[in-house]
């Protein structure tokens, strides 16, 4: 089963994808851990994208799409994916329905956690004394929540038609939003 978590930085994407992997046996697929690695290791690609992930801004889809098509291709991580913070932009959804169709694969559910600005604000806030994240400062978080907002309506229109994608509450607690996914999945 392949799963799309989608929604705004802070929308509990990460923490419902975790629960996820474990419930599932699944493989989180987290473009936002995967490109943090990238500068971990001071890569090529890492010296590339720090300023934009400082920044708040999106990496170009041309690195990203690069980065997550061997995880889409590892046959260990077949049919047990879950996104989290992927696709972003409507090239990214329109390259990930491309990787899938040529490993066999699909989309089985697309959550959308619906989150307000005020409530990413003070989550990402409390996050930030937890996790001690660079990008986590208020004028990166505000610009993150407006460049989602931007951006990823194509992606959300381009979904919300699909008999498979489901719209959530983000702003209830954790296990309630777990609850409603679990009510999905018939888990
Ligand atoms: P996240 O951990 O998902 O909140 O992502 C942190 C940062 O990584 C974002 O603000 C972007 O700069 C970058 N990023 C993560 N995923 C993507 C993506 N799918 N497309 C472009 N940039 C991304």
């Amino acid at each position: 089963m392949n799963i799309i978590l989608f929604g705004p930085p802070g929308a509990g994407k990460g923490t419902q994808a975790k629960y996820l992997v474990k419930k599932l046996n699944g493989y989180q697929i987290s473009t936002g851990d995967i490109l943090r690695e990238e500068i971990k290791k001071d890569s090529d690609i890492g010296k590339k994208i720090i300023s934009n992930m400082n920044e708040g801004k999106f990496v170009s889809d041309e690195i990203v799409n690069n980065l997550l098509k061997n995880h889409v291709f590892d046959p260990n991580k077949k049919e047990k994916l879950i996104f989290d913070g992927y696709p972003r932009s409507l090239d990214q959804a329109k390259n990930l329905d491309e990787l899938l169709a040529n490993s066999n694969q699909k989309i089985n559910y697309i959550f959308f956690l619906n989150v307000d600005k005020q409530t990413i604000i003070k989550r990402i806030e409390k996050r930030k004394i937890l996790e001690k994240r660079s990008d986590d400062d208020l004028d990166t978080i505000l610009k993150r929540y407006d460049t989602y907002i931007e951006t990823t309506k194509p992606v959300l229109d381009y979904y919300s038609q699909n008999s498979n994608f489901h719209e959530i509450d983000g702003t209830l607690e954790i296990d309630q939003i777990t609850s409603k996914i679990e009510a999905f999945l018939k888990v």
